[in-house]
């Protein structure tokens, strides 16, 4: 099966309206992303090795019951950065706050040149974004330079709190139609009790995107307003705004887009080449946290 885009796969064979109001808004909600440009077989990879062994996706689920990928909201106690906190504890001999500028090759070994000093080592595991990757390999594996194509849409992430006003569930996506300027949100509160007093919900608001784009034009004071206006739309008994913070990611989760297949080539005759250098980025076998930590896994331990 070739490599299109997920719009043309779902307009093929559940038609636009499917692809309006559903397949956008989720691909919005996992990828921030647009349907038009993402690959399915490299966005999806469980969708599209489905279709190519069924020739159907539902002739998938009446044999497999189940053909959706799966949610993955995982957090910890504390947030996220518990789980930073914990590595940065268990990992002995380390270097924090250093920028690796480039990898340099001597023999067998290889040389990491950082702004506090260079690393020697055998093994070399690379976890950077892609631009960043490319600088790093400039001189071991020049090719790599091609990884800066990757495309990054830009992401507002807006935290808001409230007097109660009983949110319940996962949240919402915005089917871009419906002409609200945020793609959508998720319902801390109600998901994670321990992130906001008891007497207030919080939420989680998402801007721009790849859709959206403009929206991260504005100035973060505007950014902040259009998040609050459009909840007050969706929610108009919120009260006073007990609390609100923005966090842009100028560049956000990498975009598998249709012809992703030719970083996939790079890498593996980076493989080839110099087999004691890895990469373990999130723009190469899966962006999701999950993801990235089930590859951390497989390479460290074997697990
Ligand atoms: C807004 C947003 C929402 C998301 N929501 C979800 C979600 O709900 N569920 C989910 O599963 N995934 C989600 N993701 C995706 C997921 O969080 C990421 O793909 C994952 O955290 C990537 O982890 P990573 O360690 O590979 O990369 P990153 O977290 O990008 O870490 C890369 C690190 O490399 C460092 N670095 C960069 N250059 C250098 C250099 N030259 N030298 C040294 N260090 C360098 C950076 O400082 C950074 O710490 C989301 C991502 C974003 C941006």
């Amino acid at each position: 099966m070739e490599d299109i885009s997920v719009a043309d796969f779902v307009r093929e064979h559940f038609g636009e309206e499917f692809l309006t109001y559903f397949v956008q808004p989720f691909v919005s909600g996992i990828y921030a992303g647009d349907a038009e440009r993402l690959s399915l077989r490299y966005a999806f990879p469980k969708l599209w090795e489905i279709q190519r062994r069924y020739g159907s996706l539902l002739k998938a689920f009446i044999r497999e019951k189940r053909v959706a990928p799966k949610g993955e909201l995982i957090s910890f106690e504390g947030g996220l950065k518990t789980l930073v906190d914990l590595l940065a504890e268990k990992i002995p001999n380390k270097e924090l706050n250093t920028s690796a500028e480039v990898i340099e090759k001597e023999e067998d070994r290889y040389r990491v040149l950082t702004d506090r000093g260079t690393f020697v080592g055998k093994r070399v595991i690379i976890t950077t974004p892609a631009g960043e990757t490319a600088k790093l390999l400039r001189k071991v594996f020049p090719p790599a330079e091609a990884f800066k194509e990757i495309h990054y849409p830009p992401v507002a992430v807006v935290s808001l709190a409230f007097p109660k006003i009983g949110l319940d569930g996962f949240g919402f996506l915005v089917p871009k139609v419906e002409g609200l300027k945020i793609l959508g949100a998720i319902y801390v509160s109600s998901l994670f009790p321990d992130r906001c007093p008891a007497d207030e919900d919080c939420l989680s608001v998402f801007l721009c995107g790849d859709t959206q784009k403009e929206v991260c034009h504005q100035s973060e004071e505007e950014i902040l307003k259009t998040a609050v206006g459009e909840i007050r739309k969706v929610f108009p008994q919120i009260g006073g705004i007990k609390f609100q913070k923005l966090k842009l990611w100028k560049k956000s989760i990498p975009q598998y887009t249709v012809g992703y297949g030719g970083f996939y080539e790079l890498y593996e005759e980076l493989k080839r080449r110099e087999p004691n250098l890895e990469i373990l980025s999130n723009f190469l076998g899966g962006s999701s946290l999950a993801k990235c930590i089930e590859k951390g896994m497989r390479l460290t331990i074997g697990v």
